[in-house]
């Protein structure tokens, strides 16, 4: 038989008794039947102590066990996908102030498909008509402020959008015109800007104008989940994966009943522009989980927590000459105790570049910000650390630093 053939008369037969005797297909066993492997080892992929923080490329943040359990019990279960979506965006929605929420697949996600809400409203006719808003005489512009231009509003142009980008109050005023959709705002760039939350909500509720904000790693605190919500923010977008621990291909688009409603259309399983930012029903509930046990955690005790390991870490590393520190809290996004590492290359032989390398290959693994302007330096968060691991990070560099330092 070719093999071909042989793999489907393999399919063709009847399942019944076929797994280890038990009667019970594949999805039916419970996790405890099923040997433990060890995936990671046997595919030889490398793991590692995060002490740098919620990056993509480092696969954001861990998922609770209470998010590993709402996905192990939805895995069982068939459910209508709409219905669960419904269902879990209600009860996230309840939980940050806005009238109504969608589980999206991350943050980006949850900017395209708000922005094609905006665009299209309920006409099923302009959700079919994107990504070419323009070419079909509908609104075709987004106003920003130019120092929230870094590369996050790339995802609005998936809608066929056009960036405008201004820099004072005046400059917003000319630039909003008949086709202008939507004003938006990134909170994490907000510092750097010349028009804060109030007075862009004002002016696009003076010209009617829907507003988006970005979130994505802006809690802590705790209280930004709802904070946009109330202040009249018609839509909010936040990421599932970083400090929520949610999935990480998860996020949520909360915000004004009507728009989500719209935005919901060109999302999966419709075959709009995001039908292929497909959530699965693990990843809605999982989101789910994760944002309120996030919401119900202690967080003063958490900070603390945070602090004693910034201590911990601080205490090793200072303790070589040369070493110096600093302490602060990122006023936005990531907003947790954090520390700078500095080091006066005459005293300590080594580059940024080379320290975080060392880090890397060494036993256990550590990953620090390692890859930022400033030279002799390197930064750390703790957040993402798991409990008794800011004593080895506190090791680790303590070894590394101490080994060039003359
Ligand atoms: C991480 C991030 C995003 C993208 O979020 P995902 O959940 O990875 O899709 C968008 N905006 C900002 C400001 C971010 O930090």
């Amino acid at each position: 038989m070719k093999r071909r053939q042989i793999i489907k008369s393999i399919t063709l037969l009847p399942l019944a008794g076929g797994v280890a005797g038990t009667g019970l297909t594949a999805a039916a066993k419970a996790v405890d039947d099923i040997p433990k492997r060890d995936i990671l080892s046997e595919l030889g992929v490398r793991t590692f102590i995060n002490a740098a923080g919620t990056y993509t490329m480092l696969t954001g943040s861990l998922m609770t066990p209470e998010v590993m359990e709402a996905i192990n019990a939805v895995s069982k279960k068939y459910v209508q996908l709409d219905e669960i979506q419904d269902k879990v965006g209600e009860k996230i929605a309840a939980l940050c102030h806005a009238e109504a929420a969608t589980v999206t697949a991350g943050c980006w996600s949850a900017l395209v498909i708000g922005m094609a809400g905006v665009l299209t409203g309920m006409d099923s006719k302009k959700v079919a008509l994107l990504p070419f808003p323009e070419a079909n005489g509908m609104k075709s512009e987004v106003i920003l402020q130019k120092s929230h231009s870094i590369g996050y509003d790339k995802a609005l142009t998936n809608t066929g959008v056009k960036l405008i980008t201004i820099e004072t109050r005046e400059e917003l005023e000319s630039a909003i015109n008949e086709k202008t959709a939507m004003l938006w705002f990134l909170n994490r760039e907000a510092p750097k800007g010349n028009i804060q939350h109030e007075e862009w909500i004002q002016v696009a509720k003076k010209h009617n104008l829907p507003t988006m904000i970005d979130i994505a790693a802006d809690v802590p605190p705790v209280e930004n989940l709802w904070k946009f919500n109330d202040m009249g923010f018609d839509l909010v977008a936040i990421s599932g994966g970083k400090a929520l621990c949610g999935p990480q291909s998860a996020g949520i688009l909360m915000g004004k009943k009507a728009l989500i409603d719209a935005a919901k259309l060109s999302a999966s399983p419709r075959s709009g522009i995001a039908r292929g930012h497909k959530v699965n029903k693990e990843e809605i509930v999982g989101m789910y989980a994760a944002l309120d046990n996030y919401v119900k955690r202690d967080h003063a005790k958490e900070w603390k927590m945070w602090e004693d390991r910034v201590a911990v870490i601080e205490k090793a590393v200072k303790s070589v000459p040369g070493v110096s520190t600093e302490v602060f809290v990122p006023p936005t996004d990531n907003h947790t105790p954090s520390m700078r590492i500095m080091w006066d290359p005459s005293k300590v032989k080594i580059t940024k570049e080379q320290l975080g390398e060392n880090l890397r290959q060494g036993s256990p693994s550590v990953e620090v910000i390692s890859w930022e302007k400033d030279e002799n330096m390197v930064r750390i968060t703790v957040f993402m650390l798991q409990n008794g691991e800011d004593k080895i990070v506190a090791n680790r560099l303590k070894e590394e630093l101490a080994k060039v330092s003359a």
